[in-house]
């Protein structure tokens, strides 16, 4: 699946939305990559998990971790694909967690797999998780990764399936706050106009 493949499905989908909204991160941005508009079809989050998966060994891993809520259909696709089990960690009270009785065997090697990339929080937290479990992260997967600034972000190799720079702002420095013809929304809280 190329770049342009990938476009198609996410506006066919209508998952890239424009608007004003908060990200996750805090910041702010005129467009979000609405994710879940594409993977709840699950025909789409097979054809994207086969394609993250084509790049990995399925003997390279024993197991794939997604950070809930993200990345827990990607990463599903993607343990699917390889024939690996999936776990995934969870915010409890904002900390990341491992529940659930899920565990690792030590040394166990350990694919991280996530939807959305923007500020690789997640992703850091949920491998800081993983290790302190006793597994081993080895790579990192996403769908889309949101910035440029990915590069060299994590400290294991990390891979996407499309790179959509969307610029995004400081809230004390939003454009469209400046403005104020629209509020700033959650994407999600409420339907896009
Ligand atoms: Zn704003």
């Amino acid at each position: 699946m190329n770049e342009q493949q990938m476009l198609a499905i996410y506006e066919d989908a209508g998952a890239l939305l424009t608007g004003h909204f908060i990200l996750s991160s805090g910041r702010h941005s005129s467009r979000y990559l609405q994710s879940a508009k594409v993977l709840m079809h699950p025909a789409h989050a097979e054809a994207l998990g086969r394609a993250l998966a084509a790049g990995v060994s399925a003997d390279d891993i024993d197991v794939v971790v997604a950070p809930a809520l993200g990345g827990l259909i990607i990463g599903h696709e993607v343990a699917r694909a390889l024939n690996k089990p999936l776990v995934f960690t969870e915010r409890k009270d904002g900390e990341m967690s491992l529940r659930r009785g899920f565990s690792f065997e030590k040394g166990a090697r350990v694919l991280v797999v996530e939807d959305v990339i923007t500020t690789g929080g997640s992703v850091c937290e949920c491998m800081a998780v993983v290790r302190e479990h006793g597994g081993v992260p080895l790579e990192v997967l996403a769908v889309v990764d949101r910035s440029p600034a990915a590069e060299g972000r994590f400290d294991v190799p990390h891979r996407t399936l499309l790179q959509l720079e969307v610029e995004s702002f400081e809230a004390s420095d939003c454009p469209l706050c400046r403005e104020g013809l629209i509020p700033a929304v959650k994407p999600g809280s409420r339907h896009p106009a």
